[in-house]
């Protein structure tokens, strides 16, 4: 099995940890605020990328590689929430950009799992960026007191 190819989910893992220490550092804060409707959404997609980062241990070991525990950054904290949300359009934009290319490595070392692996990674991550996109968009359109008018 392909060295390369663990390298390169032990990669995508650290990004999966790096977004759930951030996404769930936002909630918490976002709750604090009563910006309810976003920080249960951003929780929601912090628990979607726990079970990415445990999918990407379970194909690292089973590959028998050692799955890597830390994230590559500390959260940022009290971000106002334009900067906040533009974050996480920049960490799925980069996990977008990795897993697309993983994907393509994967194929070419003839290990079609774990390709299959980061294209089902790659339907979420676009999810939650066009997402953040949207709602990007709505709060520099509105201003960000409209979040706190969506119902939790
Ligand atoms: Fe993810
Ligand atoms: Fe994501």
């Amino acid at each position: 099995m392909s060295q390369k190819v663990i390298e390169l989910l032990n990669e995508a893992r650290t990004r999966e940890l790096t977004a759930i220490t951030q996404y769930m550092a936002q909630h918490y804060e976002l709750d604090a605020q009563a910006s309810g409707k976003v920080g249960s959404k951003i929780k929601e997609i912090a628990i979607t990328e726990m079970k990415h980062a445990e999918q990407l241990a379970e194909r690292i070991l089973f590959l028998g590689g050692a799955p890597i525990y830390k994230p590559s950054a500390s959260p940022k904290k009290g971000e106002e929430i334009p900067t906040l949300i533009k974050t996480d359009i920049g960490l799925e934009t980069e996990a977008i950009e990795m897993y697309n290319d993983a994907a393509s490595v994967c194929g070419a070392e003839k290990d079609q799992v774990s390709r299959h692996l980061f294209e089902e990674l790659l339907g979420d991550e676009e999810g939650h960026l066009n997402y953040f996109q949207t709602t990007l968009a709505h709060v520099e359109k509105l201003g960000a007191a409209y979040l706190s008018t969506l119902a939790d």
